[in-house]
Order: structure tokens, then sequence, then C-alpha cells
């Protein structure tokens, strides 16, 4: 691609941004590779909602800077951190979502198995510790977890977001907003079911179907292991009420009509509760 063609990119993923309440005022910030010396970046102190192509900085993988009238962004060295880790990256964008901030400031990593897609394509999104914004201690806390998350949270700070190109590196963003949503939602609402475990291994599965690049597998156990990605997820059947079964005259899968129901603890508890109540 090129250079103003990825200009034009950042102007309008800013504006994106900005538009979704990602950011406010000068927060987040966004950058891309250019070649194997140079990365294009957001200058700071600039509104992401209302950039121009001409703002963008050109500096070479130390952070200095080669052209553009204006500084690059203040977390620049958490930006080269990832795409040293990272060979394979090459679009990175941090900004400040308030419901997956909610849950970085609450202390709560987005972890548990709960949507499909999120699991084939992020895996988990880990709670990177707290740092200094614009300090070396950023980059450090992101180092653990960059190897093997394709997205992460930032305590107390955002979210941060990478990709082999920009709109990959922005959707992931999208994702985990949406995501940290619908964790909330259900949390509110009370309960908030689990994927089993042997699902979550079957759904990693697809990734290959897909052609999903996750950069690193989801541990069949969950353990403090940072080279690959750490889900909550039950073992056994989970929410799973009835069980497939496959029909013997087209072979399909259906759920079971008279077979066996499975039940966890807590439904039965429930149903028998709702009956007693109705016999009063
Ligand atoms: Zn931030």
């Amino acid at each position: 691609m090129s250079l103003e063609s990825l200009r034009a990119d950042i102007v309008e993923i800013g504006r994106r941004m900005y538009a979704r309440g990602y950011t406010a005022s000068n927060d987040g910030n966004i950058s891309v590779r250019l070649d194997a010396e140079r990365l294009l970046m957001t200058p700071k102190s600039v509104c992401k909602g209302f950039m121009t192509p001409d703002m963008m900085c050109v500096t070479d993988l130390s952070g200095k800077k080669i052209s553009g009238d204006r500084d690059p962004s203040s977390e620049a060295l958490m930006h080269l951190e990832v795409y040293r880790q990272r060979p394979d990256v090459n679009a990175v964008v941090h900004a400040h979502p308030p419901t997956a901030t909610g849950f970085a400031v609450a202390g709560i990593p987005l972890d548990r198995a709960v949507l499909a897609e999120v699991l084939t394509t992020l895996g988990s999104i880990p709670l990177a510790e707290y740092a200094t914004p614009s300090t070396a201690e950023l980059p450090e806390a992101v180092r653990k977890y960059i190897k093997s998350h394709d997205g992460m949270l930032l305590a107390n700070n955002g979210a941060l977001t990478v990709g082999t190109d920009l709109f990959s590196a922005y959707y992931k963003m999208e994702t985990i907003e949406h995501f940290a949503h619908i964790s909330l939602v259900a949390r509110m609402l009370g309960r908030e079911n689990l994927i089993s475990r042997d699902e979550v291994m079957r759904l990693q599965g697809l990734r290959d179907t897909y052609g999903i690049k996750a950069p690193a597998p989801i541990c069949a156990d969950p353990v403090d292991d940072p080279t690959c990605q750490t889900v909550q997820s039950p073992v056994g059947d989970g929410q799973r009420l009835i069980p497939n079964v496959i029909d013997g005259r087209d072979g399909r899968v259906r759920a079971g009509d008279e077979g066996e129901i499975r039940l966890t603890y807590r439904e039965l508890s429930a149903l028998i509760e709702d009956a007693i109540k109705s016999l009063r």
C-alpha cells in the first residue's frame, strides 16, 4: 500500500474511534509499519476525530522522527515494543473504549469462554498490569502478553490491539468493546453461561478451517502461561441442556427430542423450586 493510502486509513480509523466514543479529547494512538525500518504514527496532542493525512509522523524503529511537522505519539514506546516482539504485526491501535476500559479499571480480564466468535479470533483478552502511561513501564507490562495475544486490556488505561494491517487491528478494538459490553449486560442480568472446555477446543479447531492466524493456541487447561491463551471454561458439557443426536435418516446432528435431558445442579434446583411454588 502507498504511503498516502496508509495516511488516509489512519485518518479514517481515528474518525471511527472518536465517533464511537473510544477516545475523548487527544486520547489514543495508531501506527502502521511502512517497511523494515520505518513506521507511520499518529502525532501527540491531536484529537483522533479531526486528523488530516499530513499530520502523521514517520519514525524509525527506535522512535526517532524521520519526517513530519509534529512529534510522534507519547505512547510510541509501547508501539515500538509491539513491533519488536511481533514481526508478523504491521499495525497497532490503542484507545479507551468505555466498557472495555471499565473492565480494565475494575481489574477484570475478558477471559471467559462466552462468545464463539471471540474465542476463534482473539481467544482471551488478558489484563496487562498497571503502568504509568508514556513511560518505559507500559511496554514492559505489554511484553508479558503480546507474543501470544492480538488484544489486551491495559489496567486503568484502556485497550491495545494489533493486526496484519490497520483495519484488522482496528476491528479487533471493536470486537473487544462489543465483547465487553455483552459481558457487562450478562453480568448485570446475573448469569453468564460459559461455553464448555470441549466446545472451546472444537472452536479452536475452526481457526484452521477459516484460516485465522492466532498468535498462540488456547491452553487445554487454564494455567498462568504467557505462551498460550487462557480462557475460563467449565470441564464437561457446560450449559448444553440437550445432547446432540445423529439422525439415522440423514446423518445430520439434531437436538435429541425424546432422549435424555441433562440439567446442571443449579437448573434442577430451580425447576424443583418452581414446582414447589406452583403447588402452594
Ligand atoms: Zn491510553
